[in-house]
């Protein structure tokens, strides 16, 4: 079993209702405050130029509710699917794919009921290259069908016993049927990347001749590497003229290079679930898929899709599957935009650009800045002093650094004790007899707190010494130069 979320865990991953981030603080940084954009000058991430590539025009079929209910943990009852389905809609996925009707007569219920929403995301069924299931697919509302048949010797062989003649004519005999209806068609393989090549070309260039709409590559199993994705769909895309579709999974951690390469090579559709639920561990996240998108073309990505929306269903279905979203989830993770070290925080403040590819505020996401730790800087504890609305100059705000600094040394620290250290210090600043930082240390405690004080001090002293050693050492140099731009 999954972990379940945590009762005493806030709902919002980690994020409390008023906003604060328990640890953390959240700033704005100058470069935003004189309301500059995020932006770097020069995109170095730019996508590869290529006249087939997708990369700014790509579409999304949506399987949270086909590939997503066959995660471990699933199970969408229908006001929970329903729920799915309109935040997909609304967030803009181009496409819904739904649980095959044939697998239960709620299933087939539930895909009605959908259909009837009139959303305006085309709707799919998932269902297997039999006409069986395809019949009873036409009748139920979608907007087009999909369906699925394996190729790969292991599946010919274990599975459903088929040569690929038999799987070249099943497959025209669907297509021709779906078609008559007046819907859309997709044909996939399955295991496709484990599939004789020479095989799965003239099967789609088949498909391709009676009309398909669109031909799936599906990684079934996860193997696939971003190399392969290249060749196999750049190859396709000579044989066919119908739309790509791309289903990859992620047991190899590739799942989001590999849908990224495959729209550089030609695909037109990328298969997502939202936290990438689905069998195993999952495919594409559709959150996941944003991030990589963003970074290759912002405009296109923000322009189609309402990005400040994704939190809000990844919240929804990590409930609906009693998950909590994982830390180092892209974009909605606790830490995905926390920065911790002293360093990262001053560059941070001056620029985000310099540690963040990605704006949170496009994702209407906030940064956050852990200060009370070891590694705190001087300038994430002056962003906190100031959210105190306490007044310090630089120099008594890294004095006061220094002392959270030892502390953390000492023991773990909260957001409490630096606050508390934050604001006894501001106090003693106009008193006589000063309070205790912290009143509720042991002795022992305290002894340390003291030696980490001193060597602290000891560590400020000699940095001094460097930085006037520094100074004087680039006088002559810096007049050279001068002399040199004057020239
Ligand atoms: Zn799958």
């Amino acid at each position: 079993m999954c972990p379940t979320v945590d009762d005493g865990a806030p709902a919002t991953n980690g994020v409390q209702a008023n906003g604060s981030h328990e640890g953390f603080t959240k700033f704005e940084s100058d470069f935003e405050k004189k309301g500059k954009a995020h932006t770097v000058n020069k995109n170095p991430y730019q996508p590869v130029g290529d006249f087939l590539s997708n990369v700014s025009n790509f579409k999304i079929i949506e399987s949270t509710l086909r590939e997503g209910e066959q995660f471990a943990n699933a199970y969408f009852d229908t006001e929970t699917k329903i729920k799915i389905a309109k935040a997909l809609d609304e967030f803009g996925v181009d496409c819904i794919e739904l649980t095959s009707p044939c697998a239960s007569e709620q299933s087939r219920l539930d895909c009605e009921a959908i259909c009837k929403l009139g959303l305006k995301a085309k709707i799919l069924t998932h269902v297997r290259c039999h006409m069986d299931d395809v019949k009873v697919a036409v009748e139920t509302g979608v907007d087009g069908v999909d369906v699925v048949i394996g190729t790969s010797s292991f599946l010919r062989e274990h599975s459903h016993g088929k040569d690929m003649t038999y799987i070249k004519n099943a497959a025209i005999e669907v297509i021709e049927f779906v078609k008559s209806k007046g819907l859309e068609i997709r044909f996939s393989s399955e295991d496709s990347f484990r599939s004789d090549l020479v095989d799965l070309l003239s099967l789609y260039a088949a498909v391709d001749k009676v009309g398909v709409n669109r031909v799936g590559i599906a990684d079934t199993v996860g193997c696939a590497s971003p190399r392969q994705v290249y060749d196999l769909v750049r190859t396709l895309r000579g044989v066919v003229s119908c739309d790509i579709e791309c289903h990859f999974h992620n047991d190899s951690g590739c799942a989001i290079a590999n849908a990224y390469c495959a729209l550089e090579a030609g695909a037109t559709h990328i298969d997502t679930s939202v936290i990438g639920i689905g069998e195993r561990n999952g495919i594409t996240p559709l959150g996941g898929l944003m991030a990589r998108m963003i970074v290759a073309d912002r405009d296109y990505v923000k322009g189609k899709y309402d990005l400040h929306k994704l939190k809000a269903i990844e919240d929804l279905v990590a409930d609906s599957v009693e998950i909590n979203i994982p830390f180092n989830n892209y974009i909605t993770g606790f830490s995905a935009f926390t920065h911790k070290a002293g360093i990262h925080a001053k560059a941070i403040l001056a620029n985000p650009s310099t540690y963040e590819i990605i704006d949170p505020a496009d994702f209407g996401m906030k940064r956050y800045v852990h200060f009370a730790s070891r590694l705190t800087g001087w300038n994430a504890i002056k962003s906190r002093v100031e959210q105190l609305s306490l007044t310090m100059t630089d120099a008594q705000v890294k004095l006061c650094t220094a002392k959270i600094k030892a502390l953390a040394d000492v023991r773990p620290i909260a957001i409490d004790d630096a606050d508390s250290i934050i604001r006894t210090f501001h106090g003693n600043l106009h008193k006589e007899n000063e309070d205790p930082l912290l009143p509720n240390m042991t002795e022992e405690e305290k002894k340390k707190f003291e030696q980490k004080q001193r060597e602290l001090n000891g560590v400020t002293e000699k940095r001094e010494l460097e930085d006037q050693a520094d100074k004087e050492a680039e006088v002559p140099q810096a007049k050279k130069t001068k002399t040199v731009a004057g020239a």
